[in-house]
């Protein structure tokens, strides 16, 4: 989802998250507790419809306090979430190492990378290493695309990497973070490098 939040694209998820306003406080969290019971124990891509639901409704139940009022119980598998309570559900993004793995509840960070288990720490710290510097091409300043001489190729080239690492996130790094979390999302896209969903393939 894009962050700006005037995109016509945050519009668009602002429509359709109206459907959830209709829910009173009692139906959504059995909405939100059911469908946890139905993402658990997989890895999501970000893009999927399911998950694209549960954000909204997640975002929803973020505003009103939801999880802090016990209307329904969460399957046993997730924990609670340090930074808002609701369960544990973990976004794995390309910024991992900056900003750990976030939760799809707050959007804050749900675990900092310092607090990752050792098991899978050098993994993503990898990945995320070798992501960086092909996502950067997307920011390039004139110096940088001059120097590259055709900036076109180099940006095409680096597409292709962010689609080859992005397909390793989900077959690889999120599987293995599924030993620890209930449920993980990934986010299957870079809009910078415009990497769409299905060009990530598994
Ligand atoms: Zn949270």
């Amino acid at each position: 989802m894009a962050t700006n939040p005037e995109s016509p694209l945050d519009l668009l998820w602002k429509e359709y998250s109206l459907v959830f306003r209709e829910f009173d406080d009692l139906t959504l969290a059995r909405w939100l507790a059911q469908t946890l019971g139905q993402l658990e124990g997989k890895a999501w891509r970000l893009s999927h419809p399911l998950l694209g639901a549960y954000r909204l409704a997640a975002q929803m139940g973020h505003e009103r306090q939801i999880w802090f009022k016990r209307l329904a119980t969460p399957p046993a598998a997730y924990a609670e979430s340090p930074c808002c309570r609701a369960p544990l559900l973990p976004l794995l993004t390309r910024d991992v190492k900056d900003a750990g793995l976030i939760c799809q509840h707050c959007s804050d960070t749900l675990v900092p990378f310092d607090e990752f288990p050792d098991g899978i720490k050098a993994g993503l710290e990898t990945w995320a290493g070798q992501y960086a510097p092909v996502h950067a091409v997307a920011h390039w300043d004139d110096r940088q695309r001059k120097s590259a001489g055709d900036y076109d190729r180099a940006y095409e080239n680096a597409a292709r990497e962010a689609e080859g690492l992005l397909a390793r996130a989900g077959s690889e790094l999120a599987p293995k973070l599924l030993e620890f979390y209930p449920a993980i999302v990934w986010e299957d896209q870079d809009e910078c490098l415009e990497v769409r969903p299905e060009d990530v393939l598994l």
